[in-house]
């Protein structure tokens, strides 16, 4: 974790993780009643739910170390982001599309060692911290997915990991980046990812070929609209799922298949679709041949995967997470 992962430039209280704490410290200006306005993504869930749209993905696989949550107490401060540990090199990815506007070191107030931050637009940021290689240019655009850096150690820490933060109405303005992607439809715990009618985007690629491999052919175009929405209904009816047209891990889970060289048809269409949104740059061409086995490999060895060529559940997982 960061030893000293360094303070946001805002009031630290408004960063906190403790709820109680939150509503405590802003209620004393603004009332309890209307406390958490401004901290949108830990509250309306139907307001979330509209948000699960396939546009944000985890930035890196690892584990949550103790102490290493937003807001743990950093001396008189607080911890800005979530920590994600795993070991030098491991792939990190942009959360989101947007623009990187800042690249090197300490390059926000606070922050220690080489770090990255994206613009997304609307006032919102992703911040990455302590990473080993860069592998963007600074001005770069950048896709959702698209691996931008290695996890590394530089600055003040005690190990490898990504410091990860999320801002959100201003650089500095940091909120919970576990809650703000679970908002999402993102786990950064590492789990599968959950899309919405509504999404767009290479997760639904995904979602259609793996669908029309399972017996209804759908248009892979990433529009997560009614035709293909319904067909998914059709498969959670069918499997004992709750239909309801979202994409989860149960659903997720009951989906995908197990693939390896030799296999072909459109759920590999699928897997290649989603290794691309993590710049494995091969050919959708359902032939699960010597290129596609390379890029798996390559996936699962710079996650920190059993790295065997076979995309089964957790390689899935990762990839469409
Ligand atoms: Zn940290």
């Amino acid at each position: 974790m960061c030893e000293q992962c360094g303070p946001a430039e805002t009031s630290q209280d408004v960063r906190s993780a403790d709820p109680s704490r939150r509503k405590l410290v802003l209620g004393l200006g603004a009332g309890l009643g209307v406390a958490l306005t401004g901290v949108p993504a830990l509250t309306s869930s139907a307001w979330a739910a509209t948000l699960k749209d396939g546009r944000w993905c985890n930035p890196a696989l690892g584990y949550f170390p103790s102490g290493g949550h937003y807001g743990a107490p950093r001396g008189s401060s607080s911890h800005a982001g979530q920590d994600v540990t795993n070991s030098t090199g491991t792939a990190v990815y942009a959360a989101a599309a947007g623009t990187v506007i800042r690249r090197g070191t300490a390059v926000v107030p606070g922050r220690t060692g080489n770090g990255l931050v994206i613009s997304h637009g609307s006032g919102r940021y992703t911040y990455y911290g302590h990473l080993s290689v860069f592998r963007v240019s600074l001005n770069a655009t950048v896709a959702a997915g698209q691996r931008i850096a290695d996890m590394g150690a530089t600055g003040n820490v005690t190990g490898p990991h990504l410091h990860f933060e999320t801002h959100s109405g201003a650089l500095g303005t940091t909120v919970n980046p576990v809650s703000y992607l679970a908002a999402r439809g993102v786990d950064l715990g590492g789990g599968w990812s959950t899309i919405d009618p509504g999404a767009v985007g290479a997760t639904v690629k995904a979602v259609q070929h793996l669908i029309t491999q399972r017996g209804t052919t759908l248009v892979a175009d990433g529009d997560y609209g009614s035709v293909s929405v319904n067909a998914v209904k059709k498969f959670q009816a069918a499997r004992g799922l709750v239909v309801d047209g979202q994409v989860g891990p149960k659903t997720w889970a009951s989906l995908v298949y197990s693939l390896k060289q030799g296999s072909s048809g459109a759920h590999v269409r699928g897997l290649q679709t989603a290794l691309n949104k993590r710049s494995a740059g091969i050919a959708v061409d359902g032939d699960f041949g010597s290129v596609t086995n390379s890029a798996v490999r390559t996936y699962q060895s710079v996650n920190r995967l059993v790295v065997d060529g076979v995309a089964g559940p957790k390689t899935w997982a990762a990839a469409v997470g």
